[in-house]
Parts: C-alpha cells; sequence; structure tokens
C-alpha cells in the first residue's frame, strides 16, 4: 500500500456550531497526480465531513439539528473530566470524519444537489481537511 498526494486545506469556523460548504475548496485542492478516488479526512474528534445540498437553510438545519441532539440526552461522563465536549465528539463520531468522492480531471463528481459540507460542533476553531489520491 502507497499513500497519494496530499494536500491540506484550512477552514475558520465562525461559531460553537457551523456549518461550510467546502466543495470549492476541496475541488481547487485535489493533488495533481490525484487518481480517480479522493480521500478526504479531518484530524479533529468534534467536526464531521457529510455530502449535503448545502443552501443556508438546509444548513441552518444542521446546526439546528446539533444544537439539541445529544444534548438532551446528558449528562455525558466526559464532561466529569471537566471536558464539556462529548455531544460534540459523538456528533463527529456520528456523522463521520472521512469520505470518499470521486474526481475526474480535476473535477468532483457529486450528484446536483450533492455538495460537501463541512460541520462544526466545538468551535469556532481553525479545522483542517486533507485531500488525498487513494491508490
Ligand atoms: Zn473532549
Amino acid at each position: 500500500m502507497s499513500r497519494g498526494p496530499m494536500s491540506v486545506i484550512t477552514i475558520d469556523t465562525r461559531a460553537t456550531w457551523d456549518a461550510q460548504d467546502v466543495t470549492d475548496l476541496v475541488a481547487a485542492a485535489i493533488p495533481d497526480d490525484a487518481g480517480n478516488t479522493l480521500l478526504l479526512s479531518t484530524p479533529h474528534t468534534t467536526v464531521a465531513l457529510v455530502v449535503a445540498p448545502a443552501d443556508e437553510p438546509m444548513l441552518r438545519d444542521f446546526i439546528r439539528l446539533a444544537k439539541r441532539w445529544p444534548a438532551d440526552l446528558g449528562p455525558f461522563e466526559h464532561w466529569l473530566e471537566d471536558n464539556p465536549n462529548a455531544e460534540a465528539h459523538i456528533q463527529s463520531a456520528a456523522f463521520g470524519t472521512r469520505l470518499l468522492v470521486s474526481q475526474e480531471e480535476g473535477s468532483l463528481v457529486l450528484g446536483t444537489y450533492q455538495r460537501i459540507v463541512l460541520l462544526e460542533f466545538d468551535g469556532p476553531r481553525t479545522r483542517t481537511i486533507d485531500v488525498r489520491g487513494v491508490t
């Protein structure tokens, strides 16, 4: 197994909860000699990467969901270690921190309404996404 070429995107999130369409940033960061499959991964435990429509009402709906779920299932034991962000870890794990996306000649292969969205659950912070060709 070998590692493909990789590039890194940096995103500044704007609030505790945030949802940003990163599709164009990802497309611009496709490594020159990547194959047709890209692995997008973020090294954080309180964000997620999803494929979803990215109109502003939909992004607000993700934020609204994140504020309410799973907060109402607490208290969480992670809080006892002075970490108030158990919900954010659960959200990150549930939505996922990695995506496989196809690309052809530098363009992402996505459906008409599919966008790549970064969900922030414990911001505002500076976040990174690795864009790696899978070989
Ligand atoms: Zn924590």
